[in-house]
């Protein structure tokens, strides 16, 4: 915690003496470059938002990107992912960039530069802010990842989001299991994640999941695997309605 205040300190001061940079071309930013029009500090210069490959038609129950006039894919006509997806940034280039640099390099600006082109994509999915889900809940990593990493980036785009959006977050409702990282497996091992992956909070959760509509947040989705088993264990304590928020989809 010591070393995440004092890395925090750090940057703040480096931003102070050269100023903030885009976070992709690293140019200097000027005031009026990073006011996107959410007014969230994205990091980003308008050359550099405009060059992110976007999921602009996608399936609307697992975002996978589909032909233009398609709405549904094959797998969501029979078994729909969620209720609703939404994952507006195609994990390629820029965006992956931007994945992994939230990931494993602690990046917060990164977090920023992917809540804002979510936040975009929530605004035309929802029509208006009663629509909204009553919780987030960010994916969880396994217990020594987020002690050897300090911090889980879902958990960053979600608290990103909660600030705009005044939705409630809970980052403590569920755990995963201890096990081989997602990167590892290959995608038929990813597939057959395990039903017990992860755990909730017996006491707390049916009282806070009791008839709630609650959305998943996550930084890249892949498999929807991990969506899969985390939504079957939340509709087990009671969600009325599961939707899945994904910074990037690959
Ligand atoms: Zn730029
Ligand atoms: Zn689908």
């Amino acid at each position: 915690m010591l070393i995440n205040t004092i890395r925090r300190a750090a940057r703040l001061a480096i931003d102070c003496v050269v100023g903030d940079v885009c976070v992709l071309c690293q140019l200097p930013l000027t005031a009026h470059q990073w006011r996107d029009p959410l007014g969230l500090n994205d990091h980003m210069c308008p050359y550099c938002r405009t060059a992110v490959a976007l999921n602009t038609n996608a399936c609307g129950h697992c975002a996978l990107p589909l032909p233009i006039a398609q709405k549904t894919c094959g797998r969501c006509l029979y078994t729909p992912l969620t209720h609703l997806a939404v994952a507006p940034v195609l994990h390629q280039h820029c965006g992956a960039y931007l994945v992994h640099q939230l990931k494993f390099h602690r990046g917060e600006r990164e977090a920023l530069a992917l809540a804002s082109f979510l936040l975009t994509a929530i605004n035309q999915h929802y029509p208006s802010s009663a629509a909204l889900p009553d919780l987030l809940i960010p994916v969880p990593i396994a217990p020594w990842t987020q002690l050897r990493r300090g911090y889980n980036p879902p958990e960053w785009l979600a608290r990103t989001l909660q600030k705009q959006l005044d939705v409630a977050v809970a980052d403590d409702l569920v755990t995963r299991k201890s096990g081989p990282s997602q990167r590892t497996l290959s995608r038929s091992q990813r597939m057959r994640l395990a039903k017990n992956t992860f755990s909730l909070k017996h006491k707390i959760a049916p009282s806070i999941l009791s008839s709630r509509h609650v959305a998943i947040v996550d930084d890249v989705l892949t498999t929807g695997a991990t969506v899969a088993v985390l939504k079957r264990t939340l509709q087990r304590a009671g969600a009325s309605r599961v939707d899945v928020w994904s910074a990037t989809r690959a």
